[in-house]
Protein backbone atom coordinates (compact mmCIF):
# COMPACT_ATOMS: atom_id res chain seq x y z
CA UNK A 1 0.00 0.00 0.00
CA UNK A 2 1.45 3.47 -0.65
CA UNK A 3 1.03 6.66 1.72
CA UNK A 4 0.47 9.67 -0.05
CA UNK A 5 2.07 12.59 1.53
CA UNK A 6 -0.54 14.78 3.21
CA UNK A 7 0.36 17.22 0.72
CA UNK A 8 0.34 15.44 -1.73
CA UNK A 9 -0.13 17.46 -5.50
CA UNK A 10 -2.95 16.56 -7.43
CA UNK A 11 -2.52 16.41 -11.31
CA UNK A 12 -5.19 16.13 -13.81
CA UNK A 13 -4.09 14.58 -17.23
CA UNK A 14 -6.51 15.08 -20.19
CA UNK A 15 -6.07 11.87 -22.43
CA UNK A 16 -7.30 9.72 -24.49
CA UNK A 17 -4.20 9.02 -26.05
CA UNK A 18 -0.96 6.83 -25.63
CA UNK A 19 1.64 9.90 -24.74
CA UNK A 20 -1.08 10.52 -21.64
CA UNK A 21 -1.24 6.91 -20.86
CA UNK A 22 2.42 6.78 -20.41
CA UNK A 23 2.35 9.85 -18.61
CA UNK A 24 0.09 8.01 -15.63
CA UNK A 25 2.01 5.18 -16.11
CA UNK A 26 4.84 7.20 -15.06
CA UNK A 27 3.36 9.23 -11.95
CA UNK A 28 1.71 6.08 -10.69
CA UNK A 29 2.08 5.09 -7.31
CA UNK A 30 4.12 8.67 -6.27
CA UNK A 31 3.61 9.15 -3.03
CA UNK A 32 4.20 12.79 -3.16
CA UNK A 33 1.37 13.04 -6.04
CA UNK A 34 -1.86 11.93 -6.80
CA UNK A 35 -2.07 11.58 -10.72
CA UNK A 36 -5.64 11.41 -12.38
CA UNK A 37 -6.54 10.42 -16.30
CA UNK A 38 -9.68 12.02 -17.47
CA UNK A 39 -11.33 10.09 -20.94
CA UNK A 40 -14.47 11.20 -23.01
CA UNK A 41 -15.34 7.40 -22.73
CA UNK A 42 -15.90 7.91 -26.18
CA UNK A 43 -14.59 3.97 -27.00
CA UNK A 44 -16.81 1.23 -25.90
CA UNK A 45 -13.68 -1.18 -25.15
CA UNK A 46 -11.85 1.39 -23.40
CA UNK A 47 -8.16 0.28 -22.46
CA UNK A 48 -7.57 2.56 -18.88
CA UNK A 49 -4.45 3.94 -18.12
CA UNK A 50 -2.39 3.32 -14.85
CA UNK A 51 -3.46 4.95 -11.52
CA UNK A 52 -6.92 6.75 -11.14
CA UNK A 53 -9.32 7.55 -13.65
CA UNK A 54 -12.27 9.70 -14.38
CA UNK A 55 -14.72 9.35 -17.27
CA UNK A 56 -16.47 11.67 -19.57
CA UNK A 57 -17.30 15.13 -20.72
CA UNK A 58 -17.07 17.88 -17.39
CA UNK A 59 -19.78 20.12 -18.64
CA UNK A 60 -17.92 22.94 -20.92
CA UNK A 61 -15.44 25.14 -18.92
CA UNK A 62 -17.30 25.76 -16.24
CA UNK A 63 -17.70 22.28 -15.11
CA UNK A 64 -14.11 21.80 -15.67
CA UNK A 65 -13.83 24.71 -13.06
CA UNK A 66 -15.78 23.63 -10.76
CA UNK A 67 -14.42 20.18 -11.40
CA UNK A 68 -10.74 21.63 -10.65
CA UNK A 69 -11.68 23.41 -7.43
CA UNK A 70 -13.79 20.47 -6.12
CA UNK A 71 -10.77 18.15 -6.50
CA UNK A 72 -8.02 20.49 -5.40
CA UNK A 73 -6.07 20.09 -8.49
CA UNK A 74 -3.01 21.58 -8.62
CA UNK A 75 -1.47 21.25 -12.11
CA UNK A 76 -3.51 20.35 -15.32
CA UNK A 77 -1.46 18.48 -18.41
CA UNK A 78 -3.25 18.63 -21.79
CA UNK A 79 -2.07 15.39 -23.23
CA UNK A 80 -5.26 15.16 -25.33
CA UNK A 81 -5.08 14.19 -29.43
CA UNK A 82 -4.33 16.94 -31.37
CA UNK A 83 -7.48 17.34 -32.89
CA UNK A 84 -9.14 17.73 -30.03
CA UNK A 85 -9.20 21.18 -30.29
CA UNK A 86 -12.29 21.96 -27.65
CA UNK A 87 -11.03 20.42 -25.13
CA UNK A 88 -7.54 22.09 -25.33
CA UNK A 89 -9.73 25.06 -25.14
CA UNK A 90 -11.42 24.45 -22.47
CA UNK A 91 -8.08 23.72 -20.55
CA UNK A 92 -6.46 26.42 -21.48
CA UNK A 93 -9.59 29.08 -20.68
CA UNK A 94 -10.61 27.05 -16.90
CA UNK A 95 -6.48 26.91 -15.81
CA UNK A 96 -6.10 30.81 -16.61
CA UNK A 97 -9.53 31.45 -14.63
CA UNK A 98 -8.09 29.45 -11.48
CA UNK A 99 -4.52 30.71 -11.97
CA UNK A 100 -3.68 26.89 -12.11
CA UNK A 101 -0.60 26.16 -14.57
CA UNK A 102 -1.10 23.95 -17.40
CA UNK A 103 1.45 21.97 -19.45
CA UNK A 104 0.21 20.54 -22.74
CA UNK A 105 1.46 17.68 -24.34
CA UNK A 106 1.47 17.52 -28.39
CA UNK A 107 3.08 14.78 -30.13
CA UNK A 108 5.04 16.33 -33.81
CA UNK A 109 2.88 16.45 -36.84
CA UNK A 110 4.03 13.77 -39.36
CA UNK A 111 5.94 15.58 -42.18
CA UNK A 112 6.07 14.62 -46.06
CA UNK A 113 9.22 13.07 -46.90
CA UNK A 114 10.29 13.30 -50.67
CA UNK A 115 8.54 10.45 -52.31
CA UNK A 116 5.74 11.00 -50.50
CA UNK A 117 2.21 12.65 -52.73
CA UNK A 118 0.44 14.56 -49.92
CA UNK A 119 -2.56 16.83 -51.02
CA UNK A 120 -2.97 18.72 -47.34
CA UNK A 121 -6.20 20.14 -46.51
CA UNK A 122 -7.78 22.24 -43.71
CA UNK A 123 -10.77 19.59 -42.88
CA UNK A 124 -12.77 16.40 -43.58
CA UNK A 125 -14.76 17.91 -46.03
CA UNK A 126 -12.73 19.44 -48.40
CA UNK A 127 -10.57 15.76 -48.13
CA UNK A 128 -14.16 14.29 -48.99
CA UNK A 129 -14.73 16.65 -51.86
CA UNK A 130 -11.16 15.89 -53.14
CA UNK A 131 -11.34 12.00 -53.44
CA UNK A 132 -15.42 11.82 -54.19
CA UNK A 133 -14.92 10.44 -57.92
CA UNK A 134 -16.30 6.86 -59.35
CA UNK A 135 -12.29 5.64 -60.04
CA UNK A 136 -11.00 6.78 -56.35
CA UNK A 137 -10.89 3.28 -53.86
CA UNK A 138 -10.19 5.78 -50.80
CA UNK A 139 -8.94 4.38 -47.53
CA UNK A 140 -10.48 6.11 -45.01
CA UNK A 141 -8.53 6.59 -41.77
CA UNK A 142 -10.15 9.22 -39.96
CA UNK A 143 -11.60 7.64 -36.79
CA UNK A 144 -15.10 6.64 -36.55
CA UNK A 145 -16.96 10.59 -34.77
CA UNK A 146 -16.86 12.35 -38.13
CA UNK A 147 -17.73 10.18 -40.98
CA UNK A 148 -21.14 11.62 -41.24
CA UNK A 149 -18.90 14.23 -43.53
CA UNK A 150 -18.44 11.60 -45.96
CA UNK A 151 -21.95 9.72 -46.03
CA UNK A 152 -22.95 11.84 -48.98
CA UNK A 153 -20.00 10.70 -51.05
CA UNK A 154 -21.67 8.15 -53.43
CA UNK A 155 -19.09 8.37 -56.53
CA UNK A 156 -15.81 6.63 -54.44
CA UNK A 157 -15.40 3.36 -53.25
CA UNK A 158 -14.25 3.56 -48.83
CA UNK A 159 -12.31 0.79 -47.20
CA UNK A 160 -13.28 2.61 -43.61
CA UNK A 161 -11.33 1.51 -40.57
CA UNK A 162 -12.24 2.60 -37.32
CA UNK A 163 -12.16 1.08 -33.43
CA UNK A 164 -15.72 1.30 -32.70
CA UNK A 165 -18.34 0.58 -35.56
CA UNK A 166 -19.49 3.90 -36.14
CA UNK A 167 -23.00 5.43 -35.10
CA UNK A 168 -23.05 8.06 -38.71
CA UNK A 169 -24.31 6.88 -41.99
CA UNK A 170 -21.28 5.39 -44.35
CA UNK A 171 -21.08 6.10 -47.68
CA UNK A 172 -22.89 3.53 -49.86
CA UNK A 173 -19.93 1.89 -51.65
CA UNK A 174 -18.31 1.06 -48.42
CA UNK A 175 -16.69 -1.76 -46.51
CA UNK A 176 -15.63 -1.18 -42.71
CA UNK A 177 -13.21 -3.14 -40.79
CA UNK A 178 -12.81 -2.65 -36.86
CA UNK A 179 -9.43 -2.70 -35.78
CA UNK A 180 -7.03 -1.10 -32.84
CA UNK A 181 -3.81 -0.03 -33.51
CA UNK A 182 -0.38 0.14 -33.58
CA UNK A 183 -0.58 -1.31 -37.16
CA UNK A 184 2.64 -2.28 -38.49
CA UNK A 185 3.50 -2.02 -42.71
CA UNK A 186 3.59 -5.79 -43.91
CA UNK A 187 0.04 -5.65 -42.66
CA UNK A 188 -0.55 -1.78 -44.02
CA UNK A 189 1.13 -2.77 -47.52
CA UNK A 190 -1.40 -5.83 -47.66
CA UNK A 191 -4.57 -4.10 -46.85
CA UNK A 192 -4.01 -0.98 -48.97
CA UNK A 193 -3.24 -4.08 -51.94
CA UNK A 194 -5.93 -6.52 -51.36
CA UNK A 195 -8.85 -3.63 -52.26
CA UNK A 196 -6.64 -1.76 -54.96
CA UNK A 197 -6.72 0.90 -52.91
CA UNK A 198 -5.96 4.24 -55.13
CA UNK A 199 -5.98 7.10 -52.38
CA UNK A 200 -5.85 7.42 -48.43
CA UNK A 201 -7.24 10.00 -46.59
CA UNK A 202 -6.20 10.89 -42.91
CA UNK A 203 -5.94 13.38 -40.13
CA UNK A 204 -2.04 14.93 -39.29
CA UNK A 205 -2.25 12.76 -35.68
CA UNK A 206 1.53 12.49 -35.70
CA UNK A 207 2.93 9.30 -33.34
CA UNK A 208 4.31 6.18 -34.33
CA UNK A 209 1.40 3.56 -33.52
CA UNK A 210 -0.31 4.96 -37.12
CA UNK A 211 2.09 5.81 -39.40
CA UNK A 212 2.77 2.66 -40.68
CA UNK A 213 -0.08 3.65 -43.42
CA UNK A 214 2.07 6.31 -44.23
CA UNK A 215 5.07 4.48 -45.30
CA UNK A 216 2.77 1.56 -47.01
CA UNK A 217 1.24 5.08 -48.80
CA UNK A 218 4.58 5.96 -49.95
CA UNK A 219 5.83 1.98 -50.67
CA UNK A 220 2.85 1.95 -53.32
CA UNK A 221 2.97 5.49 -54.84
CA UNK A 222 -0.39 6.12 -53.66
CA UNK A 223 -1.38 9.50 -52.94
CA UNK A 224 -2.50 10.69 -49.90
CA UNK A 225 -5.26 13.08 -48.11
CA UNK A 226 -3.62 14.97 -44.78
CA UNK A 227 -5.68 16.64 -43.03
CA UNK A 228 -3.78 19.79 -41.43
CA UNK A 229 -4.30 19.78 -37.50
CA UNK A 230 -6.47 22.53 -36.09
CA UNK A 231 -5.43 25.40 -34.25
CA UNK A 232 -6.01 24.58 -30.99
CA UNK A 233 -4.25 26.62 -28.60
CA UNK A 234 -2.22 29.75 -27.21
CA UNK A 235 0.06 27.73 -24.87
CA UNK A 236 3.21 26.27 -26.00
CA UNK A 237 3.71 22.27 -26.26
CA UNK A 238 5.80 20.19 -25.16
CA UNK A 239 6.74 17.59 -27.49
CA UNK A 240 8.54 14.42 -25.87
CA UNK A 241 7.11 12.97 -22.16
CA UNK A 242 10.83 13.25 -20.73
CA UNK A 243 10.67 17.18 -21.00
CA UNK A 244 6.98 16.94 -19.87
CA UNK A 245 8.03 15.24 -16.96
CA UNK A 246 11.04 17.39 -16.32
CA UNK A 247 8.62 20.16 -16.27
CA UNK A 248 6.02 18.51 -14.03
CA UNK A 249 8.86 18.62 -11.33
CA UNK A 250 9.80 22.20 -11.26
CA UNK A 251 5.80 22.62 -10.43
CA UNK A 252 5.96 20.12 -7.59
P1 LIG B 1 -13.07 17.53 -28.34
O1 LIG B 1 -13.89 17.70 -29.57
O2 LIG B 1 -11.95 18.47 -28.10
O3 LIG B 1 -13.98 17.56 -27.04
C1 LIG B 1 -15.39 17.56 -27.06
C2 LIG B 1 -15.87 17.39 -25.64
O4 LIG B 1 -15.57 16.08 -25.16
C3 LIG B 1 -15.16 18.31 -24.65
O5 LIG B 1 -15.75 19.60 -24.67
C4 LIG B 1 -15.35 17.56 -23.35
O6 LIG B 1 -16.69 17.66 -22.90
C5 LIG B 1 -15.20 16.12 -23.79
N1 LIG B 1 -13.81 15.66 -23.66
C6 LIG B 1 -12.86 15.60 -24.63
N2 LIG B 1 -11.73 15.08 -24.16
C7 LIG B 1 -11.96 14.80 -22.85
C8 LIG B 1 -11.17 14.22 -21.82
N3 LIG B 1 -9.90 13.81 -22.04
N4 LIG B 1 -11.74 14.10 -20.59
C9 LIG B 1 -13.02 14.49 -20.35
N5 LIG B 1 -13.81 15.03 -21.31
C10 LIG B 1 -13.29 15.17 -22.52
O7 LIG B 1 -12.49 16.05 -28.25
P2 LIG B 1 -12.63 14.83 -29.30
O8 LIG B 1 -11.87 15.20 -30.53
O9 LIG B 1 -14.06 14.43 -29.37
O10 LIG B 1 -11.78 13.73 -28.53
C11 LIG B 1 -12.31 13.08 -27.41
C12 LIG B 1 -11.22 12.29 -26.74
O11 LIG B 1 -10.69 11.34 -27.66
C13 LIG B 1 -10.05 13.13 -26.27
O12 LIG B 1 -9.71 12.70 -24.98
C14 LIG B 1 -8.94 12.85 -27.24
O13 LIG B 1 -7.67 12.88 -26.63
C15 LIG B 1 -9.29 11.47 -27.75
N6 LIG B 1 -8.96 11.24 -29.16
C16 LIG B 1 -9.42 12.08 -30.13
C17 LIG B 1 -9.09 11.85 -31.46
C18 LIG B 1 -9.53 12.77 -32.55
O14 LIG B 1 -9.19 12.53 -33.71
N7 LIG B 1 -10.28 13.84 -32.25
C19 LIG B 1 -8.29 10.75 -31.78
C20 LIG B 1 -7.84 9.89 -30.76
C21 LIG B 1 -8.18 10.15 -29.46
P3 LIG B 1 -17.14 18.76 -21.84
O15 LIG B 1 -17.22 20.05 -22.59
O16 LIG B 1 -18.46 18.26 -21.35
O17 LIG B 1 -16.10 18.81 -20.76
Amino acid sequence: MIRLHENASRILILGGTTEASQLAARLAGRPDLVAISSLAGRLKQLVLPPGAVRIGGFGGVDGLVSYLVSNRISLVVDATHPFAATMSSHAEAACEQLEIPLIVLERLAWKAEEEDQWHCVPDLESAAALVNFTENRVFLSVGRQELAVFSNCEAAWFLIRAIDPPAESLPPRSKLILQRGPFHLIDELELLRRDSINYLVTKNSGGTATYPKLQAARRLGIPVVMVDRPLRRITPAVTNLEVLLERVEEYL
